[in-house]
């Protein structure tokens, strides 16, 4: 009779009675005990078993009424071992007629399993990934209404939120249980963005879990859960028509919209509160569940359908917290995790408060890892798994040095990476102390040292460092970080602040480099095959001239008559550069037709990024007025080695015969006509390749501004002919890199590097 009752009064009652039970004063195994034996008899079934995952990834039997109780803490079975393997594997319910007929099925006799036919069993599932399985039989074949299925998964939910709230404290076999991850964990990425970072883990947009999971009023909960869902659609319907979208991206946001309105998602939705959940678990659930089924998925598609998911998951739990879109509270010393960020989203962040960002995705290029270089934050990516074994507050030390994120690290590894940040702090303040002294080599070479930009927050990076100028001004920053294409009169904005904060020191403009891996969502474009060596850069300008001549009216404008260099990206033929010279001359006539004054002196140059060109700078050197060597692309097309992809990118060294050879060529052929040369890759700001350029010739060099203050101090300590003579035979050797032979002739000349 009590179980009919039991039964009969649904999963509100038995979460209650759940909760009261895990927090009564038994010791932790009588409890779990108990709860089985409520689960049991609330769902009218024969068995109710509980498995944890260990560390080893086998499922240990942790509770159960129905089965043997000797078989609890010693059944155990293998990570792909099973029904409740299977469960595990696959992340969902199974729910079965007759188990021992399942090809899956594996009987274990010191349970007692034998004549149990009806089975389910569902995934415990925390942060989307499973822990555990939560398993009901019967004896005879019954069917497991649907309604029980999604009863079973709530309770999971429940006691998953339980034992990690650490309710089970004190029960001595979850010491070894993947609960939440609480070891050491050092996990190994792709530098994004250098510098050293110790603080506390904040998930980007992750709303806290929700606090409250069990409703107190049913009614109230589908009434806020309907609010919210028709806040979401508006807030999607105002983002489509706020940003007039075309092409690509109006087609992405017009699949988001439609996913808001999935009848799927929103049924469940509406089923996880009327089994009693608040609205907040029930997103949570049915996130956890999504998680769950396309984790596995291989296929692209699928994968950014689980990100649309989740974003909605994301922006849902947003509205029914009642935050407003883009708040964004951080503590003092904040970690920022994140899949990947989209254009504005770190620049909503407090930037005094953001010590460091830790990505799962991205690349160099991507939004985030550019906004952080130029923040000044360290910022490491690629670290696939990352949002799952971090939890909220957990202490994180991100080495942007390294490209590793250290996970909740030991008090001596902090220990160590406090001394670290010790030096570098000193290092940098030495740097600061030459800030104003000129970069000369010990036997008279002035090099000038200038500095990477692209943002208007690297500004302040001019007078920091003590750079020369700006050497590289990537354009395409502006447009990437704006959520529509920006206007003329942004455009020239924009310069005219770059001009007015350099003052007397040179900026060279690089039109837009796009294309290739840095895609806008708001410019079409097609998907290629091979997007390095596809419609980017130069390429991309000279077939849509409108655009190109837009960018140069608007650098035109902005030099108001004084000095104005622009340059052109990825150059292959001396025709691409005759054209695009002759662009910029259009443009320049159609200021002087309006009575503008034309820029004086005006530069033009070309980027030396296609080795087509090595092969044809007699013809290509009396055409500029400079060159700018991008050793980030050369290099890559130099080895056929795409720069983006780590498996490859560090596999060829530019300290080597080939590559040290092409740049002398550059050097030497640049000499002889007298055009001024630059290197503006990112080698250029680590001291020893810094030293190899010195010694092969080069005399500008453009980097990122970290880079200003090493690179500095090494010129300082050279002696640049002493350099050359060394230098000279190593390029003849047959071997690959000469990394170490140039350190060795570095050292012994008692260079600083
Ligand atoms: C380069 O390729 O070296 C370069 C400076 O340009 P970017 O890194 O922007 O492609
Ligand atoms: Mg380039």
């Amino acid at each position: 009779m009590a179980d009919r009752v039991l039964a009969v009064r649904g999963p509100r009652s038995l979460l209650r009675q759940i909760r009261e039970v895990m927090a009564g004063g038994d010791a932790a195994q009588a409890r779990l005990d108990q709860v089985v034996k409520i689960i049991a008899r609330s769902m009218v079934a024969e068995v109710c078993s509980l498995y944890l995952r260990r560390a080893s990834g086998d499922m240990e039997l942790f509770a159960t009424e129905g089965l043997k109780r000797e078989a609890v803490h010693v059944t155990r079975m293998g990570p792909n071992e099973g029904l409740v393997g299977e469960i595990v594997r696959l992340g969902r319910p199974l729910n079965l007629t007759d188990a021992p007929e399942h090809p899956s099925f594996s009987y274990r006799e010191e349970t007692g399993e034998d004549p149990f036919h009806a089975f389910l069993g569902v995934p415990l599932l925390r942060g989307g990934r499973p822990i555990g399985a939560l398993v009901v039989q019967n004896r005879t074949a019954r069917v497991y209404a649907e309604d029980e299925v999604e009863d079973l998964q709530t309770i999971a939910m429940v006691l998953v939120e339980m034992v990690a709230g650490g309710e089970l404290v004190g029960l001595a076999e979850l010491k070894d249980v993947e609960i939440a991850p609480h070891k050491p964990e050092r996990l190994i990425g792709a530098r994004f963005a250098d510098g050293l970072a110790f603080g506390v883990a904040v998930l980007h947009e992750q709303p806290v879990a929700p606090e409250k999971l069990l409703a107190d009023d049913s009614a109230l909960e589908e009434t806020r859960l309907h609010r919210g869902l028709q806040l979401l659609r508006e807030q999607i319907d105002e983002m489509m028509e706020g940003h007039h979208l075309v092409g690509q991206s109006f087609d992405v946001l017009e699949t988001y919209r439609m996913f808001a309105h999935d009848r799927g998602w929103n049924r469940s939705l509406e089923d996880g509160v009327r089994s009693g959940l608040t609205a907040e678990a029930a997103v949570e659930r049915v996130r956890s569940e999504h998680r769950a089924r396309f984790a596995a998925a291989r296929d692209p598609y699928l994968r950014e359908r689980l990100h649309d998911f989740e974003d909605l998951a994301d922006r849902l739990l947003r509205i029914l917290a009642g935050q407003a879109p883009g708040a964004r509270n951080l503590p003092d010393n904040a970690i920022l995790i994140a899949r990947n960020l989209g254009p504005a989203d770190l620049l909503e962040y407090d930037r005094t408060k953001l010590k460091g960002l830790l990505l799962e995705e991205g690349s160099t290029v991507s939004h985030a890892s550019i906004v952080a270089r130029a923040f000044g934050i360290p910022c490491v990516g690629r670290l696939p798994g990352l949002r799952d074994r971090l939890s909220q507050g957990d202490p994180v030390i991100v080495d942007g040095e390294t490209g590793e994120a250290l996970l909740r690290p030991r008090a001596d590894v902090i220990e160590a990476f406090q001394s670290r940040a010790a030096v570098r702090a000193q290092a940098r303040a030495e740097f600061d102390r030459l800030k104003d002294t000129p970069a000369v080599t010990k036997d008279g070479v002035r090099i000038t040292l200038l500095m990477n930009a692209g943002l208007e927050v690297d500004l302040d990076n001019l007078d920091m460092t003590g750079a020369e100028g700006i050497g590289l001004f990537r354009t395409e920053f502006q447009f990437m970080v704006a959520e529509q294409m920006p206007r003329l009169s942004a455009q020239t904005a924009l310069y005219k602040r770059v001009l007015e904060a350099a003052g007397d020191r040179p900026v060279t403009f690089r039109t837009l480099d796009l294309g290739g891996d840095k895609v806008l969502p708001y410019l079409e474009a097609e998907r290629e095959d091979n997007p390095a060596l596809g419609w980017r850069a130069i390429r991309m300008g000279l077939d849509r001239p409108a655009l190109l001549r837009l960018q140069l009216r608007a650098v035109i404008s902005a030099a108001q008559g004084r000095e104005l260099r622009v340059m052109f990206p990825l150059v292959s033929t001396v025709e691409e550069f005759r054209r695009a010279r002759a662009l910029c001359d259009q443009e320049i006539a159609w200021a002087a037709r309006r009575g503008r004054a034309a820029p004086n002196p005006l530069r033009v140059g070309a980027m030396i990024e296609a080795p087509s060109l090595l092969f044809h700078l007699d013809a290509l050197l009396p055409m500029t007025d400079f060159v700018s060597v991008g050793t980030n692309d050369l290099m890559q097309y130099l080895f056929a080695a795409d720069r983006g992809n780590p498996r490859v990118s560090e596999r060829y060294d530019p300290l080597s015969p080939p590559a040290l050879r092409a740049l002398q060529s550059i050097c030497e052929a640049c000499t002889a006509t007298g055009t001024p040369a630059s290197v503006c890759g990112e080698l250029a700001g680590r001291p020893l390749e810094a030293f190899a350029l010195i010694a092969l010739g080069f005399d500008r060099l453009s980097m990122p501004p970290a880079g200003i203050g090493p690179v500095k101090r090494m010129v300082l300590s050279v002696d640049r002919e002493a350099a050359r003579r060394g230098l000279a035979p190593l390029l003849k050797g047959a071997g690959g890199s000469i990394r170490n032979e140039i350190e060795t002739l570095a050292r012994k000349l008692n260079v600083a590097l």
